[in-house]
């Protein structure tokens, strides 16, 4: 293989050349002024499609988040979240710098929490002395807990609960295509139970950057005020809206190809001797952990030669993550690899 297979994340793609045309050809205006039609016409149809009020196009994942929760939070305030959450471990811990609120953290299993374990956390409104519990936070699909994905009917007591305490309930979708693709699940079920959703469009979908924040009128209202305290209102970005859109409406049914080389390597991974385990497969991403740890270092460089880079993630875990530019070819090419490494 001459090109590097590149296996870290699934958003190290490439534009394709359907993207790149979309791009050329976007009509721009300064979005500052909601003059840019690329990026209204993004944001109406990732509303159309959730079936929410409205929408908003953010620069990366982590800040739409982080303004969600704003939107939602007072400072001194506590949202709820599993563990594992990126909102939590992966965003600069921005939630106490954007919006002065603490995370109350649940050992979900593989990053999902449940309705149960939700309701334990969250503090009793009239004692004083704790936080004011406000926000709810679900991943779907989870990062760190391996792409794992919720049904409908777990989310559905999540959303009672959060109604019965009058708490908001956000979900980071920075990876909720791979779960609509994956469970078949319809966006606009997704627009009922939720508040605010955020979907990455740099991910899978593989467009260059992007996020769209989505949502209900009322937690929207001052969504553009946020966004442009956070430092993200932008001029002429309908060239990148652009190839978020087009993403959206070409790429997201070659998530189920990603998903099936997913679960090929996970069959493959169950078979090798010097693999202790697999976290089950349901989307595009893979952990994995080595029998014996010490040789961790020697497995990753023998897939460093064979031009093969993944993740490492402490302890002999292991990440891959499958995404567009991951072809059959290249594909053929790991599977190859992992057969030939040995265990001295
Ligand atoms: C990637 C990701 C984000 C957003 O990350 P950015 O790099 O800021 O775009 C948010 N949540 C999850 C679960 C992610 O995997």
């Amino acid at each position: 293989m001459k090109e590097t297979i590149d296996l870290r994340s699934d958003t190290v793609t490439k534009p394709t050349p359907g993207m790149m045309e979309a791009i050329l050809n976007a009509k721009v205006g300064d979005d500052v002024y909601k003059e840019d039609p690329s990026a209204n016409a993004l944001e109406n149809y990732v509303a159309n499609l959730f079936g929410m009020d409205e929408a908003l196009y953010f620069p990366t994942g982590s800040m739409a988040n982080q303004a969600a929760i704003k939107l939602h939070t007072q400072p001194a305030e506590q949202l709820i979240c599993d563990h594992y959450g990126h909102v939590y471990n992966y965003e600069g811990g921005g939630v106490s710098f954007n919006s002065g609120v603490s995370c109350k953290l649940i050992q979900g299993n593989r990053g999902k929490i449940n309705a149960q374990q939700i309701e334990q956390a969250i503090n009793p409104p009239d004692f004083y002395h704790s936080p004011k519990t406000s926000l709810v936070c679900l991943e779907n699909t989870t990062n760190k807990g391996g792409g794992a994905c919720y049904n409908l009917s777990e989310i559905q007591p999540i959303r009672a609960l959060c109604n019965k305490h009058e708490l908001g309930l956000h979900l980071d979708g920075a990876r909720i295509a791979n779960a609509l693709v994956y469970k078949k699940q319809d966006p606009k079920d997704f627009g009922k139970l939720f508040d605010t959703i955020t979907i990455c469009l740099s991910k899978g979908l593989g467009a260059p950057m992007g996020t769209v924040l989505v949502g209900k009128k009322e937690i929207m209202k001052n969504a553009m005020r946020v966004r442009k305290v956070l430092g993200g209102g932008m001029r002429q970005v309908g060239f990148m809206a652009a190839a978020g859109l087009y993403a959206l409406q070409n790429q997201m049914q070659s998530l189920e190809e990603d998903h099936k080389k997913a679960i090929e390597i996970e069959a493959l991974l169950n078979k090798l001797d010097y693999i202790e385990k697999v976290d089950s497969v349901e989307t595009n991403i893979v952990i994995f952990y080595i029998k014996d740890k010490n040789q961790t270092e020697k497995f990753v460089s023998h897939l460093e030669a064979c031009q093969i880079r993944i993740s490492e993630m402490g302890e002999g875990k292991l990440r891959v993550v499958t995404h567009l530019d991951y072809s059959d070819l290249m594909h053929e090419h790991f599977l190859e690899s992992l057969n030939q490494f040995k265990i001295n």
